[in-house]
């Protein structure tokens, strides 16, 4: 058959991230439509027809596009609060302020959390969305335009909570929803945007937060509804002392007990944090092909703990990597989390053997594809798979001495997008984004945030 529309890049490094670690110090990759035709040493085969255009990426890296695997867009207007508080202080200061969003609050985050990872070689996105004020607008329909406008791949974790003060949860009662509703509400989300065709654009996970904010029944529930429409369940799992403290107390059991007896292990879940497992925890999310969101900063910022990917990884459990909330990691950009997570691990009990390079960089694109049940489809580079790939500019006084390019990717400093493609078409160059106008998000996201603040100092 005749291709429709190819692009040629060439003369690049190519980390292909395929199951032998493939890599090219000079090679070419062609596109054809949506997909990655072919890739190789050298340059590109002669004669090919229908060639719109030609890259010559001479001084980059290419990669996967990197894969987001957890984040909460909302929190773009609050960073830099709290800044000196554990997990369940800071959600307690923050609570109030985020309890008071509404739809064009959430659309401004969304879209400066999106174009900041669009920016630094995200290809696909996540929100995991649990805030939902009563009479908020239509907040999954604004956050799913934003990713649509931004131009990444993007899974919708439609979040709830239904766990307020009163019933002995963390968050305060107003920011809750019931449990019927929260059912209904993310039912008719999936309903409304979840695509299951190969290459979907937009799919939406069942999310509710966590066990200290959702009730028992809404987590059983949460897991049957998910299997029935047949999408897959993220929450968040093991992230400090604190929540397995509340669960041993509240069950009897630890977090990871708690997910099994509700259902919620399985190769369609994937869990945010997981810092605190031991090795019966790891064995069952191994058992279970539970995918795990590794956080590194966030974990760090919350002072959380050091999550054991070595040992997850050892014994098979899917990681990938997550940015988390931008009021947890004010930065807000995946690509300092390939260093970060290397970083981070090796203080760890592995020390200098906890991650390689090549680890980090698989964390961050074919480990975040599995995580998202979307391996088939992209995380590494292919002929068949989905053209979601970043050129990474290596020639400039950052990392022009280093020879290795993956260790300049990981390990010095953020490297710039030269072009970033999703789905072959194109959505950043030279680092500016090329549908949505940055200037225009960092203002809308300013008076939002200022709009938030003024609010909720109201009460
Ligand atoms: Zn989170």
């Amino acid at each position: 058959m005749a291709a429709a529309r190819r692009i040629v890049i060439e003369n690049c490094s190519i980390a292909t991230v395929d199951a032998d670690d493939t890599e090219y110090p000079s090679g070419h990759l062609v596109i054809d439509g949506d997909r990655i035709e072919t890739l190789g040493a050298g340059r590109a085969p002669e004669g090919l027809e229908n060639v719109v255009r030609r890259i010559d990426a001479t001084g980059h890296l290419m990669t996967p596009g990197l894969v987001n695997t957890h984040h909460h867009f909302y929190q773009w207007l609050t960073r830099g609060l709290a800044t000196d508080h554990n997990l369940f202080d800071w959600l307690v200061a923050l609570y109030p302020t985020w309890a008071r969003i509404d739809e064009p609050m959430v659309y401004a985050a969304a879209r400066g959390s999106l174009a900041t990872l669009a920016r630094g070689g995200v290809t696909t996105a996540m929100d995991h969305h649990y805030v939902h004020p009563k009479d908020s607008g239509d907040l999954s329909g604004a956050i799913i335009r934003a990713a649509r406008e931004t131009g990444v791949r993007f899974t919708l974790a439609r979040g709830s909570m239904d766990l307020g003060e009163k019933d002995g949860g963390l968050p305060p009662d107003f920011a809750v929803e019931t449990l019927d509703g929260a059912l209904a509400a993310t039912e008719r989300t999936v309903q409304e945007h979840h695509d299951t065709s190969f290459g979907a654009l937009t799919q939406v996970a069942v999310a509710p937060c966590s066990p200290f904010s959702v009730s028992t029944e809404l987590m059983r529930e949460g897991a049957e509804l998910a299997r029935r429409l047949g999408v897959r369940l993220h929450t968040h799992g093991s992230e400090t002392v604190e929540e397995e403290q509340f669960c041993k107390e509240r069950f009897g059991m630890g977090p990871t007990d708690y997910f099994e007896s509700t259902g919620w292990l399985g190769e369609d879940v994937w869990m945010a944090h997981c810092v605190h497992m031991n090795d019966s925890d790891i064995a069952a999310f191994a058992r279970t092909r539970t995918g795990v969101a590794h956080c590194p900063s966030s974990n760090a910022r919350l002072a959380a703990g050091i999550a054991r990917v070595p040992d997850m990884l050892a014994a098979g459990v899917p990681v990938g990597l997550g940015v988390d909330g931008t009021a947890s990691n004010e930065s807000g950009e995946l690509h300092t989390e390939l260093r970060n997570a290397l970083l981070i691990n090796r203080l760890g009990a592995h020390r200098e053997h906890a991650l390689s390079t090549r680890q980090a960089l698989r964390l961050g694109t074919y480990g975040g594809a599995q995580v998202l049940g979307r391996a088939a489809e992209i995380g590494s580079l292919e002929p068949g798979k989905l053209a979601d790939l970043v050129l990474w500019k290596l020639d400039t006084l950052a990392h022009a001495s280093i020879a290795d390019p993956v260790a300049a990717l990981v390990l010095g400093a953020a490297a710039p997008v030269t072009a970033s493609f999703v789905h072959g078409r194109q959505i950043v160059e030279d680092g500016r984004l090329l549908h949505i106008d940055e200037d225009a998000v960092a203002r809308s996201t300013r008076h939002e945030a200022q709009r938030l603040a003024r609010i909720a100092g109201q009460g």
